[in-house]
């Protein structure tokens, strides 16, 4: 997300607003106030909060939201330069260059939302902090504060914003812990390791985008079952956790242990 803000901060705020929308019924999350208030305004650039991207216009009145969530993807087209025929979501700036948000795939779950600052801050104020930079005192304090499985307190962004089920699986493998260890039962050395590891792999990855790697490029683990381990060798596992698959490697995460689904794994206990 890092990599795309830094992409579209420059060309999104070279030209007014002429014209905004289409948007797919599905897209659009608000109505009020509509569209049409953008034309004719400028954006002063491109911003981002955990996974969200957000164009404020340099008015400081309205702010344009972006959540792309798996499928969605967002593109800065330059005059002249051919796009999708029906993209979810489109502005189109003076002198013809366009942003516009596509999405694979029949269901729409990217969201645009136009909203004033005050309504944004509300919208965000639920987001833990930013994953990047956190630093192992503050990742230490939240460990402690509740006991959570570490795949899923990664992923949740109340807790610390801007990690998926993705990079949760690359930063656990990197840190060599268990997805399904115990925040609280984490040592000091564990959990500098795996504020090290957040640091290292987010910014592999931001590295990765700005040279526009695809996916397969980017994850090392993600995706990658039964493809050997690139630090042991070992088989890459995978596990059904509720409503996310988790991958890791059961020689350098879970002491050789096999994971067995959550689901499974409850009914045997
Ligand atoms: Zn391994």
């Amino acid at each position: 997300m890092e990599a795309w803000r830094r992409q579209l901060d420059e060309p999104v705020s070279a030209f007014p607003i002429v014209k905004a929308g289409p948007a797919h019924v599905a897209t659009l999350k608000t109505f009020d106030p509509p569209l049409s208030t953008l034309e004719g305004r400028t954006f002063a650039g491109a911003r981002r909060r955990a996974k969200r991207l957000m164009f404020p216009t340099a008015d400081g009145e309205l702010v344009v939201l972006v959540h792309l969530m798996t499928a969605g993807r967002l593109k800065y087209l330059r005059a002249g330069e051919k796009g999708p025929k029906v993209p979810a979501f489109r502005l189109e700036f003076e002198g013809g260059a366009q942003l516009v948000l596509t999405e694979a795939g029949s269901k729409k779950r990217a969201g645009v939302w136009l909203l004033t600052p005050e309504a944004v801050e509300a919208e965000l104020a639920h987001l833990g902090p930013e994953a990047l930079g956190l630093g192992a005192v503050a990742l230490g304090e939240i460990c402690a504060e509740e006991s959570r499985r570490l795949h899923s307190l990664l992923r949740d962004q109340r807790v610390i914003a801007g990690i998926g089920r993705a990079w949760a699986n690359e930063i656990l493998h990197h840190a060599q812990l268990s997805p399904f260890a115990l925040s609280r039962d984490l040592a000091p050395e564990q959990v500098q390791r795996l504020s090290d590891a957040i640091d290292t792999e987010l910014g592999r990855g931001l590295e990765l985008r700005e040279r526009g790697a695809n996916d397969a490029r980017t994850y090392r683990m993600h995706d990658k079952l039964r493809e050997p381990c690139y630090v042991c060798g070992t088989p890459i596992a995978r596990v059904d956790y509720e409503e996310h698959t988790v991958y890791y490697c059961p020689d350098c995460q879970t002491g050789g242990r096999v994971l067995k689904d959550r689901r499974l794994s409850r009914l045997l206990r």
